[in-house]
């Protein structure tokens, strides 16, 4: 039999999702876990949002739309861009997709290839590492420090920059650390990309749930950089619509020429109805968003709190986004329960097999000593969850 290729042999699965299958197996089984590992609000889509969509499937609007999404909607992106992100797009700078991965996958595709590198600010997001190497260009991780609050340093990004700099992903705030940038660390970003002429991939998809701080659009600093940047935002974690799959994109339209290219010959149009319902997201009262919004900050506050009361493990408070990076350095090398802790791995297989929660190992974001906690999940679980992970260290 031939050989499948290269390229997805080297890809790794999204250790996000494959912790996640884990937990609803667990669950399936009958057991009582706990769910820190996907990101994923716990909060039901807002009504009028459902409604919306309904209607849409009850009018018969169920066929093929134009591929990179509907007129309206696009006008509706290009107005929240403007009103909350001082962006000025026109419906030709937008595309509409599957999800924010779609979009970003496809800018990817469509800014990079062998011989590029792409600047990753780590620890990452786990799907930046893999979508960069299916585009065959090279991942150039750029690491932080846990007492810079994960925030890489603008002169270690200047450093790594290299004739074949091609691009660099950014995300604030961050998964899997909570980090918000300020507007002047974002300005000196956009200043180093313009200087040094590479694209900017600006994944903006957790800038509702910031707690501490306030979110800039790397774009909006001036022109330069706006032509220079691929803006990635999408419905699922702001208004809890992770399972509906649509996000956008806004570029110039050069680029969103090219990522339209691919989408028409990959997925089309992202789902007719489900555009509707992104519709009314944006048409709506934000009011849905703000709810969660402050139980999030609860939740937050409880866990960091939680955490840095028990002994051997610790944890900074992140600005937005809802995940904890928890440090368990100390461990590392330990005993748990019949088990050599050797790192990140070792700690989250094993406290998902003992005690039943879920978490996601640092490794998988490109650090060691450390596992993320999701705080997208009730005040119950998030106690039972943090009672349970008490009982595994001490
Ligand atoms: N970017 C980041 C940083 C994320 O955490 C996620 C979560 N899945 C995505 C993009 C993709 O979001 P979506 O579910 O809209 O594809
Ligand atoms: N982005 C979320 C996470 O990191 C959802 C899962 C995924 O798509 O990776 O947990």
């Amino acid at each position: 039999m031939k050989k499948l290729t290269e390229r997805t042999k080297r890809l790794s699965p999204s250790m996000t999702l494959a912790i996640s299958a884990m937990y609803k197996e667990l669950v399936r089984e009958g057991k009582d876990a706990i769910n820190f590992s996907v990101g994923e609000p716990d909060f039901n889509t807002p009504e009028h949002i459902c409604e919306a969509a309904i209607d849409a499937i009850n009018d018969g609007f169920t066929r093929y739309t134009t591929a990179s999404g509907i007129p309206e909607l696009k006008e509706a992106i290009c107005k929240k861009l403007k009103e909350e992100n001082d962006l000025d797009y026109t419906p030709k700078n937008i595309i509409v997709g599957t999800g924010a991965k779609q979009p970003l996958f496809n800018a990817f595709l469509a800014l990079c290839e062998e011989g590029d590198e792409v600047l990753v600010p780590s620890p990452y997001w786990v799907s930046y590492s893999e979508m960069i190497k299916v585009t065959d260009a090279t991942p150039v991780y750029i690491d932080s420090a846990e007492e810079n609050d994960f925030k890489v340093k603008i002169e270690d990004l200047e450093a790594a920059i290299t004739p074949n700099t091609k691009c660099l992903i950014f995300n604030s705030p961050s998964n899997p650390t909570g980090t918000v940038y300020t507007r002047e660390e974002l300005s000196a970003i956009a200043d180093l990309a313009v200087k040094h002429d590479f694209y900017i991939i600006s994944d903006e998809i957790y800038e509702k749930l910031i707690y501490d701080g306030e979110h800039v659009s790397l774009a909006s600093f001036n022109d330069e950089v706006k032509k220079l940047t691929v803006v990635i935002n999408g419905m699922s974690k702001a208004y809890a619509m992770t399972g509906w799959r649509i996000g956008y994109a806004a570029a110039s339209e050069e680029i969103i020429g090219a990522m339209n290219k691919l989408q028409g010959h990959s997925t089309s149009n992202p789902t007719s109805f489900v555009q509707k319902g992104a519709l009314a997201a944006l048409e709506g009262s934000d009011e849905s968003v703000d709810a969660m919004r402050e139980q999030f900050v609860k939740r937050r506050d409880f866990m960091v709190e939680t955490i840095n009361n028990i002994p051997n493990i610790s944890c900074r408070k992140p600005g937005g986004a809802f995940y904890v990076m928890m440090n368990i350095k100390e461990l590392m090398g330990e005993e748990i329960k019949g088990k050599i802790i050797n790192n990140s791995m070792d700690f989250a297989l094993h406290l998902l097999e003992t005690a039943h929660v879920a978490t996601v190992p640092g490794s998988a974001f490109g650090i060691e000593g450390f596992v993320r906690l999701s705080y997208a999940a009730s005040m119950e679980e998030i106690a039972e969850g943090l009672n349970r992970i008490k009982e595994f260290v001490s």
